[in-house]
């Protein structure tokens, strides 16, 4: 029995956490996993969090099943703060949402849903992207082409490329859009560029599956909505994953949202009950803390507010990170590199292929971890660590 389980070689962005770990050089950087690390390079509590987390042990529940899309009032939270869907509004009940665990499961859910409804079509991935994207669609038995994203010679959105590619899609393609922060990129599509984007995907009759991992990291809560924002005022029927693991610092609880966009009230419940299905026959139903958390800190107000300043915060500091590496940078001699990449991109990552050819050389030399794709998490960079850091690329790009 089992003897012909294949080796598995293990997640590459995970396996290197435990080099990081054995590392045993005291000015060592660890810029590889996407955490938002502070200032201390830790990973924060926010207060809010743990002002809700009192609120939540002060009045335990009953312990049972949630349904299977979760703690109602929390779905309902979360749909009035991503959508702007006051309850009992008309928009509201055009929206399906059930919690999710994680943007994780958010995506493998809407994937299941996906191949119930279309099971011909092909899932197409932005090149490059979060690699759990391709494992997840094709987890779900899809298969999975790539769109041009990026262009590595200039540093920007591979726009033209990306547009007639969407254009040769077969109607009913799904396509999967970062809606902000584009991982691993940093590399974000204007307004202007979403709106030409939502008109081919209209008159090319496919469907958008949006992924949110990182709201309020590029320019705020409100700026960073606004492809789901355009896609709701074009009529465009759309699915949502949403994940709080980073937003709300909460990564192992477990916790995000799926959302549906529907034509009518009718669909949109015809929707909730696939999305109970695909749940149902994945793990049944979710679990209850990380629910009561964030629907405690999005039901009171001060708590709201107050998780709106520490979002604001979060992305304040990896901006400041970024400009002051940027500076460190500036005082090498780098060999006339050009580091604008730094400030351009947006939220968590940076990125840079020709730094990623340098990984094991940063890795070895300096012990600075990045990956040898060229994304590098500059929400690990704190004061601390940026010379050591400066030092590490200049020197690798120098010579
Ligand atoms: N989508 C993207 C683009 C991500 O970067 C991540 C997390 N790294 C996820 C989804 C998954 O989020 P979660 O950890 O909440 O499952």
């Amino acid at each position: 029995m089992f003897a012909h389980t294949p080796h598995h070689p293990g997640d590459p962005i995970l396996s290197i956490q435990g080099h990081y770990r054995d590392d045993t050089r005291p000015a060592k950087a660890n810029l590889t996993i996407g955490f938002y690390y502070d200032e201390q390079g830790r990973v924060p509590d926010l207060a809010s969090v743990v002002t809700a987390r009192d609120t939540v042990a002060a009045h335990p529940r009953t312990p049972g099943y949630l349904p299977m899309g979760g703690d109602p009032s929390y779905c309902a939270a979360m749909k009035t703060m991503l959508f702007d869907a006051e309850p009992g509004s008309p928009l509201f009940e055009r929206i399906a949402t059930i919690q999710t665990l994680g943007g994780s499961g958010a995506l493998k859910v809407g994937a299941d849903l996906l191949k119930g409804l279309y099971p011909q079509a092909s899932v197409h991935v932005p090149g490059p992207t979060w690699d759990n994207h391709r494992s997840i669609f094709q987890g779900a038995g899809f298969e999975v082409g790539t769109y041009p994203y990026f262009d590595a010679e200039t540093g920007t959105v591979a726009y033209d490329a990306l547009l007639s590619h969407l254009e040769s899609l077969p109607e009913y393609s799904v396509v999967l859009l970062h809606a902000c922060c584009h991982n691993p990129t940093g590399t974000d599509l204007t307004p202007e560029q979403w709106d030409e984007v939502i008109r081919v995907l209209q008159r090319r009759h496919l469907l958008p599956f949006l992924d949110l991992a990182y709201l309020g990291f590029a320019h705020g809560v409100d700026e960073d909505r606004y492809l789901l924002r355009a896609l709701v005022q074009a009529e465009q029927p759309f699915l949502l994953a949403q994940s709080c693991s980073k937003i709300f610092s909460l990564y192992a609880e477990r916790i995000g949202s799926l959302s549906v966009f529907c034509a009518d009230a009718e669909l949109a419940r015809r929707l909730h009950g696939q999305l109970e299905a695909a749940v149902r026959r994945n793990y049944s139903s979710p679990p209850a803390y990380g629910a009561r958390i964030v629907d405690t800190v999005l039901r009171t107000p001060e708590l709201l507010l107050q998780w709106q300043d520490e979002l604001n915060g979060m992305r304040e500091r990896i901006r400041q990170a970024r400009v002051a590496l940027g500076e460190a940078l500036a005082r090498h001699d780098t060999g006339g590199y050009d580091w604008g990449f730094l400030q351009r991109q947006n939220g968590l990552f940076s990125y840079d292929p020709g730094l990623g050819k340098t990984a094991d050389r940063l890795r070895d030399e300096f012990g600075v971890y990045i990956l040898p794709t060229g994304r590098i998490c500059v929400a690990g960079v704190t004061s601390d660590n940026t010379e050591t850091i400066a030092r590490a690329f200049a020197t690798v790009m120098a010579g």
